[in-house]
């Protein structure tokens, strides 16, 4: 057995065309996985296809929002149809809105836990017959430091990725006889357009997060392919239901 070797294996990768996501996507190729993209922007959609296309392997997008039941439905079997089967999900589409509590509306709440929380499950749960009928299967769920810490600034997102660690131990005792391994990993401060947007919301971040990381650095997309490639990998096979950080050493720091 090749431990790292994805060659015959299709993963699905939400929010796959940027950021984390896209990161995660380029390694699951290079290791020889085909890939689906699934983001609602077709432009940023295209731009990332061009960009895994280079790397040799099968590779679709999907125009779709992972919060619509139906529309996770039509993604799964449009990707089994395309690809021939699904051995791979990373749940890794999110949204944040840094509000103070008492300045969250119920909508902001919905669309953060929605778009970050219900969408996994929905994908997962897509996804789940078509990794049984394979023989088995992965997922990898995108957790955060705040699924570990709290922030006055976190309270719908820390909520949402706290529940990304019970939902991938719920899956992961489910599906375990189903040789199904779920897993999640916490990524620290990653430079993405993400934390771009939080850098302008709140200055004295880059100074904060350079501080408190004892790698003294910002995460890069590139660093989070590994990670992917691990757990999507025979590699991981005996390892379920856990919470990888992948953080430069942030969450272990005082
Ligand atoms: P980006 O904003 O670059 O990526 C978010 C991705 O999610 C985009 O591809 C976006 O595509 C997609 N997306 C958002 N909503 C939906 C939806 N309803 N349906 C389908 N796709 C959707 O940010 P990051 O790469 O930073 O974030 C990716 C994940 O990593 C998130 O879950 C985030 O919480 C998590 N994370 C990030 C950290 C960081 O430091 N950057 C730290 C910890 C966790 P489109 O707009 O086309 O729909």
């Amino acid at each position: 057995m090749e431990l790292f070797n994805l060659s015959g294996k299709v993963a699905i990768v939400t929010g796959g065309n940027g950021g984390i996501g896209l990161g995660m996507a380029c390694g699951l190729a290079k290791a020889g996985a085909d890939i689906a993209i699934i983001g609602r922007n077709s432009e940023k959609n295209k731009s990332a296809l061009q960009t895994i296309s280079k790397l040799g392997r099968r590779c679709i997008s999907i125009t779709a929002d992972v919060t619509d039941g139906n529309a996770v439905a039509d993604m799964t079997s449009q990707v089994a149809a395309e690809l021939g089967s699904i051995s791979i999900l990373i749940n890794n589409a999110g949204t944040n809105v840094r509000k103070r509590p008492e300045e969250l509306s119920e909508e902001d709440w919905h669309l953060v836990m929605d778009t970050n929380l219900t969408s996994a499950f929905l994908c997962a749960k897509a996804c789940y017959p078509h990794m049984k009928k394979s023989g088995g299967g992965k997922v990898l769920n995108n957790g955060s430091m705040l699924s570990l810490f709290g922030s006055p600034w976190g309270s719908v997102y820390g909520s949402s990725k706290g529940g990304i660690m019970q939902l991938t131990r719920s899956l992961a005792t489910a599906w375990a006889h189903d040789n199904i391994q779920v897993n999640c990993f916490l990524p620290g401060w990653i430079d993405t357009e993400l934390t771009r947007t939080a850098r302008v919301q709140i200055p004295e971040l880059n100074d904060k997060v350079l501080d408190r990381t004892p790698a003294g650095r910002w995460g890069t997309i590139e660093d989070m392919a590994g990670v992917a490639v691990f757990l999507a990998s025979p590699a991981s096979d005996f390892i379920t239901g856990t919470a990888l950080p992948v953080d430069g050493g942030f969450s272990i720091a005082i």
